[in-house]
């Protein structure tokens, strides 16, 4: 097969759909790889790289949305790159379709068929490309909080392992499952005070057994969660509702009994957020202040470790990239149903029922 992977367009992103290890994969496997002229620069990943790869290098991305049977990226193809998907082309990448009326109409219009790493499954309902960038988001979660705990970023001083004789800073983690299982490894490592709420009983028992004694679990309801409020240096708000906005856990009732100069990190702002004063903001200027207790509420914070986040999502993309260039899209979604649950368009129609049902196309 002839797999394409443009630059990604879509502002501030330096992720990019396969790396030069993936494209040799690819390539190793009998198939063609093209890889759009400096699409591997966000993550100093160099068109040599890609060409010792076996990969062939093509400038700007018209002949690869032209010429390519799939076409490979990280984010949803944006309005000009909708305009060159045509039929019997497979377009495999994040869409989040149902919040994205425009984006739905144009995938439907071409013809594509668009497999949305978003929807396809793993056993017992996990969302398996979707989860490194919850890891990512939850260890970053914990360097962010610990830079917003700097004096000079208007937190109150704290190191959040303390040093022999201080005590170290009390690390509260909203929400135990993927963000919040990886914020509080990175918290216990560096020896902070952790204590884990969530209210799944299930969760809680298995962080007991992961952490020991390392981190405390609690039940999460608003008398536990009023009491670790107001002891906190930093709070990692990691709760997810599938299918839902984020429930405001704390409220701005609660934020005055905070301590001054500690940090809230919305690791679920891109759900809405669960603290009532969160708002989205950006890698460029991440945080802000209210009732002197710094927030910061990136969106997509795995964008700014492009790097990582690029190796993390191929390891999980390439493998379904591998048996859809091996056995056609068709033979890969009937050999794996978990797969199949990533087909959102098809040949001008909407396939994923939960998109059909949102934006009212027939299913
Ligand atoms: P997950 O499903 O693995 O975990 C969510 C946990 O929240 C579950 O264990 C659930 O029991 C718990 N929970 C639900 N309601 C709760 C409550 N009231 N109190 C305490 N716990 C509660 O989800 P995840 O992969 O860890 O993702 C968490 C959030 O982070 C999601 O909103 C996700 O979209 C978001 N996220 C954001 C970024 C970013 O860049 N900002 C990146 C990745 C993920």
């Amino acid at each position: 097969m002839r797999i394409g992977c443009p630059k990604e367009i879509k502002n501030h992103e330096y992720r990019v759909g396969l790396t030069p290890e993936s494209s040799g994969e690819l390539v190793h496997r009998g198939n063609e790889v093209w890889i759009e002229s400096g699409a591997g620069n966000g993550i100093g990943a160099s068109d040599d790289q890609y060409r010792m790869a076996g990969a062939k290098i093509v400038d700007g991305p018209d002949l690869i949305f032209a010429e390519c049977e799939m076409v490979v990226k990280v984010k949803e193809p944006q309005a000009v790159e909708r305009a060159k998907l045509r039929r019997d082309q497979i377009l495999y990448t994040y869409l989040h379709l149902a919040p994205d009326a425009d984006q739905t109409r144009e995938l439907v219009a071409s013809g594509v068929t668009a497999i949305a790493y978003e929807t396809v499954t793993g056993p017992n309902g996990t969302l398996p490309l979707l989860k490194p960038m919850s890891q990512v988001a939850g260890r970053m979660s914990i360097q962010a909080g610990a830079t917003a705990l700097e004096k000079a970023h208007g937190g109150r001083g704290v190191l959040l392992g303390g040093v022999p004789g201080v005590l170290p800073a009390k690390v509260t983690v909203i929400g135990g499952g993927v963000v919040g299982f990886n914020a509080a490894q990175m918290a216990v490592g560096l020896g902070a005070d952790v204590t884990i709420l969530d209210r799944d009983p299930e969760v809680l028992e298995k962080l007991g057994i992961h952490f020991e004694s390392r981190a405390k679990t609690r039940f999460s309801n608003k008398a536990n969660l009023e009491e670790e409020v107001c002891k906190a240096d930093l709070i990692i708000g990691a709760v997810l509702i599938p299918g839902a906005a984020a429930p405001k856990l704390i409220s701005r009732e609660m934020l005055k009994s905070m301590q001054p100069g500690s940090v809230l990190v919305d690791v679920a702002i891109d759900q809405g957020g669960c603290f009532e004063t969160s708002r989205a903001t950006t890698h460029a200027d991440p945080t802000y202040i209210i009732d002197d207790v710094v927030h910061y509420c990136v969106a997509n914070m795995p964008g700014a470790v492009a790097r990582t986040s690029t190796y993390a999502l191929n390891n999980v993309t390439l493998p379904h990239a591998l048996r859809i260039a091996r056995m056609g899209w068709q033979g890969a979604l009937a050999a794996d149903p978990h797969l199949a649950e990533g087909l959102n368009v098809h040949a001008g129609e909407v396939t994923y029922e939960a998109v059909a049902t949102e934006l009212g196309y027939a299913y």
